[in-house]
């Protein structure tokens, strides 16, 4: 059975405790592998490595850091289909998916962010004759990355890739559901020469290696997605160390969709944004509300395509829809499914486990589920499911469609659907959301902000904003005589 390492000061390296835990395989419900169950004796290893490498790497040039970056792209390219498969195995989702967006984008990332540096600029301002004002941003020193599980590699190196870029050393905390990718991601580090000690990857549970992370004196810095229930709790800790924090957060976001929309582009992208990894996008649309004059034409059109949906093994060019992250998480939107029952909500499509044969019958599939019949403020709309489920309501007028999705506590993305460029402009500008595609979907250019308003978040990562957040400006006024 594979043991994956912690990474630190350049090496793999067991965990001090020399205690694992189980790691899954969801497709099958079986272990496949073993993770350091670390704490807070390992982060402090990786913070004293961080440390010691921060004064060389902080003023190494901009050339030689993008040097090294981009030659973790080309090994990341390189090993393309061995991680898109380890994904796979270790998160459940299609390995095409994994080939076609999560690999790439860890490369894309990468690519990103070295460039980006050596593009970057800085202001001077001049005051009258005399005076000039210039603006440095230096490196913040050791910060803190800690990322989910429902996209690992492309998630994780989102934050590492600007931290590093910008000049700082990290301790980082890929999710313990799924940290297969982060450890073949550490070799890659080894092979591409990354000075030892620049980033350092500590596996393990939240609440060992995550709070301990999140509570150490010495990174000024945090940067974190996940949950915002988990956002509270490292903000309550971060806030009176006066941490600098960027927090991408939960979502529960609309997906509005006007009778003049073109319908069938409408269609196809909506299975995408509810269905594409199992529902677990934080940037799947989970409400979808239709003009009354289509509604029953795009529900039934949806439900149709929604049962052609194939449930099946990840490793299949012909699966759709894998296997959901974890047991845990296949009963909590199991659990979910039954409350909208309760509230009143009608299953068209879905609403069930699936057992697969032979080896995946254990594994945790669950039917693509369209609930109808709700109302957009009972718990089943409001709370984040995360999972392949739905619900679909009719709206009459833009006001209620806007008050609908507005309701949540959420705010991080929404989707428009209409031809009136007027109306799209309009709806954009009143929707309560840090990101609004109209008539598309996931369509990202990595040098806008990223994130997320209300519960979803603080900040926004993506672009110079995300290297900045790395940084400390500094002013420097010069008086000339
Ligand atoms: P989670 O909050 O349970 O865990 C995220 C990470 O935080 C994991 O590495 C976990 O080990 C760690 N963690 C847990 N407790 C901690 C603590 N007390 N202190 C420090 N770290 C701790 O989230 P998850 O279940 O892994 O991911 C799903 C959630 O992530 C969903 O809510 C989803 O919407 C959100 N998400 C948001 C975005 C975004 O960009 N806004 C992107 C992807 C996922």
């Amino acid at each position: 059975m594979q043991m994956i390492k912690n990474y630190i000061n350049g090496e793999l390296i067991e965990p001090i405790s020399g205690t694992y835990s189980n790691n899954y395989n969801p497709s099958t419900g079986k272990v496949y592998s073993l993770i350091p169950d670390s704490d807070e004796k390992d982060v402090e290893l990786a913070v004293k490595a961080a440390e010691t490498a921060f004064p060389s790497w902080s003023v190494t040039p901009k050339e030689e850091r993008s040097r090294i970056l981009l030659k973790l792209v080309s090994l990341i390219e390189r090993d393309l289909h061995k991680l898109a498969l380890a994904e796979s195995t270790d998160n459940g989702k299609p390995v095409k998916l994994a080939t076609l967006v999560d690999i790439p984008r860890a490369a894309s990332n990468f690519h990103f962010f070295a460039t980006g540096i050596l593009h970057d600029s800085t202001e001077a301002h001049l005051m009258e004759d005399k005076v000039i004002n210039y603006t440095i941003r230096q490196p913040i020193g050791v910060v803190g990355c800690i990322s989910p599980w429902n996209l690992p590699l492309y998630l994780f190196t989102w934050k590492i890739a600007p931290a590093i870029a910008a000049g700082c050393c990290v301790v980082a905390k890929p999710s313990e559901v799924t940290p297969m990718t982060a450890y073949l991601f550490s070799e890659l580090c080894i092979e591409a020469g990354l000075p030892k000690g620049v980033l350092n990857i500590v596996h393990g549970f939240g609440h060992k290696v995550g709070s301990a992370i999140t509570a150490h004196p010495k990174i000024p810095a945090i940067s974190f997605t996940g949950g915002t229930a988990t956002g509270a709790q490292i903000a309550k800790v971060a806030a009176p160390m006066f941490k600098k924090l960027s927090l991408e957060l939960g979502g529960k976001n609309p997906n509005i969709i006007f009778a003049d929309c073109d319908f069938e582009n409408a269609l196809k992208t909506t299975i995408q944004s509810s269905f594409a990894n199992q529902g677990q996008i934080c940037l799947c649309g989970s409400r979808i509300f239709v003009e009354r004059p289509i509604y029953e034409k795009f529900r039934d059109a949806f439900v149709e395509k929604t049962k052609k949906l194939v449930v099946g093994n990840p490793k299949d060019e012909k699966s759709n829809l894998g296997a959901v992250v974890s047991e845990a998480h296949m009963n909590k939107v199991l659990s979910y499914i039954e409350l909208a029952k309760e509230e009143g909500g009608k299953i068209l499509a879905g609403g069930h486990r699936i057992i697969l044969d032979g080896d995946l019958s254990e594994g945790w599939y669950i039917a693509p589920t369209i609930i109808e019949g709700l109302s957009f403020d009972c718990r089943t709309n409001q709370e984040e499911i995360f999972g392949p489920v739905v619900t679909i309501m009719p709206f009459d007028t833009e006001e209620e469609v806007l008050a609908y999705a507005n309701s949540t506590q959420y705010g991080l993305a929404a989707t428009v659907w209409t031809e009136n460029l007027t109306r799209a402009h309009r709806v954009a500008g009143k929707l309560q959301s840090g990101i609004v595609w109209i008539n598309c979907w996931l369509l990202r250019d990595l040098r806008t902000p990223f994130g997320g308003m209300k519960n979803s978040g603080v900040g926004r990562e993506g672009g110079f904003e995300a290297l900045h957040f790395f940084t400390e400006a500094k002013n420097v006024c010069i008086k000339i005589a």
